[in-house]
């Protein structure tokens, strides 16, 4: 049964769509209820980034020995930089029945998929392909030549958003966190996830129905 476990929730979304954005404002907003996993990445440190609050930043090989160790629950390359999901700190949680959110692209996403079926999958568009090259511009924190690789590998990527759970086109910020929030909740409320709830109201039932 499913309804002690916290949920695996897993956002990709085109680099630019708003994902950093909208797990900052979810955890703001509800603290305490979700987790965010950290990543294991190869690539450069940004400014303003910190190591183990963005992600554990490390060299090919330190990322080589955590693949071979069987660290990683997923791992991935994205613009030729590896990316991993350590895989203890996730399985930890939801043994202890609380919720993890992974920011991860979308191979990784798969592979969640196929190692949880029970993970929930959301992928974070924005409202037009416009609308996603003027986020990267503004956002500032990559040069022209890698917008342009980024815009072509969100083009691949559009291929596979149907293999997500749900679609959360983020348009205005605000309704875009409330409906990752709504999600999850009613993710929680799914029968499938409640078998320990329904299984002790039918004893209880019975029990109760035997005294009568
Ligand atoms: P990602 O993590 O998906 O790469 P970011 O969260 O860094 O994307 O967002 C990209 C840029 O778009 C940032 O400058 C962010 O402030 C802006 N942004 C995110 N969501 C919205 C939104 N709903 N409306 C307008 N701008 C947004
Ligand atoms: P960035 O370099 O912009 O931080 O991230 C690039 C891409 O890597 C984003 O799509 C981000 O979601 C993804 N990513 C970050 N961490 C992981 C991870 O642990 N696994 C996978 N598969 N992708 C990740």
């Amino acid at each position: 049964m499913e309804n002690d476990k916290g949920l695996i929730v897993v956002l990709s979304g085109f680099s630019g769509a708003g994902k950093g954005t909208i797990m900052k404002h979810l955890l703001q907003s509800h603290p305490g209820e979700y987790h965010l996993s950290i990543s294991a990445t190869t690539r450069k440190k940004r400014p303003g980034e910190e190591e183990g609050r963005e992600y554990f930043f490390k060299s090919k090989e330190e990322f080589q020995k955590m693949i071979d160790n069987n660290e990683l629950l997923e791992y991935a390359s994205f613009n030729d930089k590896s990316y991993g999901t350590p895989k203890s700190y996730v399985e930890e949680l939801i043994k202890e029945g609380k919720d993890v959110l992974l920011e991860i692209e979308v191979q990784g996403a798969l592979q969640v998929k196929e190692q949880y079926p029970e993970a929930l999958l959301l992928f974070v568009t924005p409202p037009s392909a416009k609308v996603l090259k003027d986020r990267l511009v503004g956002r500032g924190t990559e040069e022209p030549d890698v917008i342009a690789q980024r815009m072509a590998i969100s083009s691949k990527e559009s291929f596979l958003m149907n293999k997500y759970d749900y679609l959360i086109i983020n348009d205005i910020l605000d309704d875009s966190v409330n409906k990752v929030h709504s999600i999850i909740q009613c993710e929680h409320a799914r029968t499938v996830r409640n078998g320990d709830s329904i299984k002790k109201m039918q004893e209880e039932l019975k029990e109760f129905s035997k005294g009568e």
